[in-house]
C-alpha cells in the first residue's frame, strides 16, 4: 500500500508538472474532460490516472541510480520500459565498478580486499575455487593470500593442486609455483555506459521535469540510445570527473565554458544538455570539445530524493533549489 500510495504522489506531481509546462489542458477525452496524465520519460507514452491504480498497474516506481547500485524510488516509468533495461544495464555498471577495484588490489592501490576467483596452478583447465585477499605489508609491498575453497571445486581439481603445492620448491619458505588466475566478470562496457546514460537522465528529469525533457530535440537520441543499449546511437556524452574530485554523486549545472548539465556517477560522468539546448548538443560537444582539456565550471545543486521538478514550478530559470 505505501508504495501504491507514493505512485500516486509522483502522478500527481508529474500530471500537475505536465499541464504546467503545456500551458493548457492537452489530455482530455470525446467529451472535453481533462485527464490528470502523467508520460513516461523513457518512451514518451502518456497514461492516464487509472495506471497507477493496481499494484500491477502500467506506471512503476523506478530507481534511479539503478537499485543494484544503491539508488532510490525518485520518480515513475512505465512498465515495458523499467523492465526493459533498468536492472540488466546497471549489473554491467556494478561488473565494471569490481573489475576497476580488483585492478586496484592487483596493483596494491587497494588494501584490504576480497575477491572470489578460480586459480589454475598447472595452467591446464584444472582450475579450483579460492578467495584471493589483497593486503598490503608494512613495508608496502603487496601481500596477497589465497584462500581455497573446498565447496566450490571438483576434488580431481583439487587434489591436483595439493600435489602441485607438495612437490613446488620452495623459495624463503614459499612454494615458487605460477598460477593461472581466472576472473572474469563479463560486463560490456557499452551497456555500463548506457546505464550511466539513464540513470543520469532520469536523475535530471527528476530535478527538472518535463520543461526539460521536452525542450530538448537532442534528447531523442539519448532516449533511443537507452532503448538500444548495444546501438551506438550517440557518442559523447561521458566525461569522467577530474582527479582532483571526490568519489560521489553529484549534479552540477555548468555555466562555463558554455550551459549544460553535468552528472557524475561515482567515478563516470554524463554531459546532458541544459534547459532548451541546442538540437545538435552532443554533435556540437564532440566538435568543440573532444580532445581538449576540458575546464568546466558551475555550482552543484542537490541530488534529488524525490520527484522535484522544479523546472517546472517556478517562472524564473532554474538554478538550483531554492
Ligand atoms: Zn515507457
Amino acid at each position: 500500500m505505501a508504495n501504491t500510495g507514493r505512485k500516486y504522489t509522483f502522478f500527481d506531481k508529474g500530471a500537475e508538472a505536465l499541464r504546467r509546462t503545456l500551458g493548457e489542458e492537452p489530455f482530455t477525452d470525446e467529451s472535453g474532460t481533462y485527464h490528470p496524465t502523467y508520460v513516461c520519460p523513457l518512451c514518451l507514452t502518456a497514461f492516464w490516472g487509472k495506471a497507477v491504480e493496481e499494484e500491477d498497474g502500467e506506471l512503476t516506481l523506478e530507481h534511479a541510480v539503478e537499485e543494484s547500485r544503491g539508488g532510490r524510488e525518485i520518480l515513475l516509468t512505465c512498465k515495458k520500459c523499467n523492465n526493459r533495461s533498468g536492472s540488466q544495464l546497471g549489473r554491467h555498471a556494478k561488473l565494471r565498478e569490481k573489475v576497476r577495484r580488483f585492478e586496484e588490489a592487483i596493483t596494491g592501490a587497494r588494501d584490504g580486499e576480497t575477491f572470489r576467483i578460480r586459480l589454475d596452478p598447472g595452467h591446464e583447465g584444472q582450475d579450483v575455487g579460492a578467495l584471493a585477499t589483497f593486503t598490503r605489508r608494512e613495508d608496502g609491498s603487496p601481500h596477497i593470500r589465497i584462500n581455497v575453497l573446498q565447496d566450490h571445486s571438483n576434488p580431481e581439481h583439487l587434489a591436483t593442486f595439493s600435489d602441485k603445492m607438495e612437490s613446488a620448491s620452495e623459495v624463503d619458505g614459499i612454494p615458487d609455483l605460477s598460477f593461472g588466475v581466472q576472473w572474469r566478470p563479463g560486463y560490456i562496457a557499452n551497456r555500463a555506459r548506457v546505464a550511466d546514460l539513464r540513470s543520469a537522465y532520469l536523475v535530471a528529469f527528476a530535478l527538472l521535469g518535463y520543461r526539460w525533457l521536452l525542450t530538448n530535440p537532442s534528447l531523442d537520441k539519448v532516449r533511443r540510445q537507452i532503448q538500444e543499449p548495444d546501438e551506438e546511437v550517440l557518442s559523447g556524452y561521458m566525461f569522467a570527473p577530474p582527479e582532483n574530485l571526490d568519489s560521489g554523486r553529484r549534479v552540477v549545472l555548468i555555466k562555463e565554458p558554455e550551459p549544460l548539465i553535468w552528472i557524475q556517477l561515482d567515478r563516470e560522468g554524463v554531459f546532458l544538455p541544459p534547459i532548451q539546448g541546442r538540437a545538435d548538443f552532443y554533435e556540437h560537444m564532440l566538435e568543440e570539445y573532444f580532445g581538449t582539456n576540458l575546464n568546466l565550471r558551475g555550482h552543484e545543486v542537490q541530488w534529488p530524493t524525490k520527484l522535484e521538478m522544479f523546472a517546472d514550478f517556478r517562472d524564473a530559470p532554474y538554478e538550483g533549489p531554492e
